[in-house]
This record gives structure tokens, C-alpha cells and sequence, in this order.
């Protein structure tokens, strides 16, 4: 039997419109914990109390002291790993179109990925409840908290919280590339999050193969899965790209 990892060398080196969907997952090697798993957030903090808007408007001291701040901590060294560096080799090759991401690290961005939809925002910038000025979150001063604008209001990260639209922008598109692609490589996401999550299925749909990397079985994985590459997307890039570079140009 052909290795899971071949085939899907096979399908994405013949690929003209590949769109990645990427998760908290693929940022795990960087040192960026998810918010579910092993490891995650939520095994320390519920995510209706810190990370749902409501819970934000209605205490925002509690979720940048819970939340905002060592996410900022973290994501200020974070670095791209080879899973990132993965996305970046099938783009040059031809292969991948877009990356749409439900990250909020700036890390595709980083590696040097050119098409990157931001499904949930950046946390590279916040804004101003009361004025909306945008301020770099490297500028923000972390000695009072909440964090304030020069006017006094309270600062929020760029991020879309739980309970908040997508970017109407981001979520068009998605939905137009997811549509449009040959293949869909979704990694590093538990597919939970609506509507990130129906991404796969609108490109099943429109009859793409989709190939997951993830090192746990996900939703997705026995309903819509053609090639479950079970492991980290650190490893399991490198490994697929080797495999994509010995079949040599498409034509
Ligand atoms: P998630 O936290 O719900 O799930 C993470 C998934 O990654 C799990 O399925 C897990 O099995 C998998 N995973 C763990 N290690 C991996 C590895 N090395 N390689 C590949 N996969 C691995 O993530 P989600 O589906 O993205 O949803 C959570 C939400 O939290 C997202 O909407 C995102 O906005 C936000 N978030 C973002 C970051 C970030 O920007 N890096 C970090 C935490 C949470
Ligand atoms: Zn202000």
C-alpha cells in the first residue's frame, strides 16, 4: 500500500490552487500553546470567562491579566517553524495559493507566506474602545491594567473574540478560495471553531482532496478526510516537501 504521505505528495504535486487552513497547531513548535489538547489553555482557564467578548467588555483587568498579556509575552519572541517554513517551500513551487489562518501570531506573515487571510484578526495591533486609535501591541505598557490609550480608554487586542463576527472580508474570501482549490491541506486545528471549520467542507464540497496533519483525529478525520497524516506539522512538512521535490516540476 502507498504510504499516506506519498499519496499526498502525488495529489499536491500535480495541485494548481492549494489553500492551507492552519490552526493553533501548526504554532505549537513555535512555543505558542492551543487553546485545546494537550497542553492547551483550557486546561488552566475557561474560555467563556476570558475569552468571549462579553466576558472581555465586562472585565477586561481579569482577561488581559489571564489571557492578553502572556499571549503578548509569548508572541513577541515567537519565531516560525518548519511547518510554517512547509507553507512557504509550496507556495515558491507553485502549489499553494493561499493560506487561510485562524492564527492570530503573524507567523505565516513572518515566514513569508504572500496571500495569508486572517480569519480571527492579528494580535499585532489594538485598538481603543472609547476613540479606536490603533496602537502596536510591542508599544502597548504593561504596568497598568488594563492597558490604556493616550485618551484613557481601555485597549483590545485586533483579535476576534468568542462571541464576535468574522471580518466580513476575511470570511468572503475563505469561503471563495475554499471553494475555488484543487487541494486542501488543513493542520493543526481541531476544527471546532465555527465557522473556520467549515472551510473543509466547502472545498470537499467543490471537490478538492483534503489532506489534514494533526497528531490527534479531529471531526473531520473519519467524516471528510481523504489523507489523515497523523503527526506534528513540524515534522511532517519537511517530510511531505522532500517527497513533493523528488517528483520533480509538474507539468
Ligand atoms: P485548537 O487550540 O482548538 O486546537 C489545536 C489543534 O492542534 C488540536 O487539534 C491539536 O491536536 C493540534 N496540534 C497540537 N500540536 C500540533 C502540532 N505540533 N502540529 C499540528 N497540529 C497540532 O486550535 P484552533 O482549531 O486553531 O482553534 C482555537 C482558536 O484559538 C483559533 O480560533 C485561534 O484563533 C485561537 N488561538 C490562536 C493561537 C495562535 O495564534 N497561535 C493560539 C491559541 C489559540
Ligand atoms: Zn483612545
Amino acid at each position: 500500500m502507498i504510504e499516506p504521505i506519498e499519496h499526498a505528495a502525488d495529489i499536491l504535486s500535480k495541485a494548481k490552487s492549494a489553500v492551507a487552513l492552519t490552526g493553533a497547531g501548526i504554532s505549537v513548535e513555535s512555543g505558542i500553546p492551543p487553546f485545546r489538547g494537550k497542553g492547551g489553555l483550557w486546561e488552566k482557564i475557561d474560555p467563556m470567562k476570558v475569552a468571549h467578548i462579553d466576558a472581555f467588555l465586562d472585565d477586561p483587568e481579569t482577561v488581559w491579566k489571564l489571557l492578553i498579556k502572556d499571549m503578548k509575552t509569548v508572541l513577541d519572541t515567537a519565531r516560525p517553524n518548519p511547518g510554517h517554513i512547509g507553507l512557504v517551500d509550496l507556495e515558491r513551487l507553485g502549489i499553494l495559493k493561499t493560506v487561510i489562518t485562524q492564527n492570530v501570531d503573524g507567523l505565516h506573515q513572518m515566514a513569508g507566506n504572500s496571500d495569508v487571510i486572517e480569519f480571527h484578526g492579528n494580535f499585532a495591533w489594538q485598538s481603543c474602545l472609547d476613540c479606536n486609535q490603533s496602537i502596536k501591541t510591542s508599544q502597548v505598557d504593561l504596568t497598568q491594567m488594563p492597558p490604556r490609550c493616550s485618551c484613557g480608554g481601555i485597549l483590545r487586542p485586533d483579535c476576534v473574540f468568542f462571541g464576535e463576527m468574522i471580518p466580513h472580508d476575511a470570511l468572503i474570501r475563505s469561503q471563495r478560495v475554499s471553494a475555488a482549490c484543487d487541494a486542501m491541506l488543513v493542520i493543526g486545528t481541531s476544527a471546532l471553531v465555527q465557522p473556520a471549520a467549515t472551510m473543509p467542507l466547502i472545498a470537499k464540497d467543490n471537490g478538492a482532496v483534503i489532506i489534514e496533519i494533526n497528531p490527534e483525529p479531529t471531526p473531520l478525520t473519519s467524516r471528510i478526510s481523504d489523507l489523515p497524516l497523523l503527526g506534528g506539522a513540524g515534522s511532517i512538512m519537511p517530510r511531505l516537501l522532500k517527497a513533493i521535490r523528488r517528483r520533480g516540476p509538474s507539468t
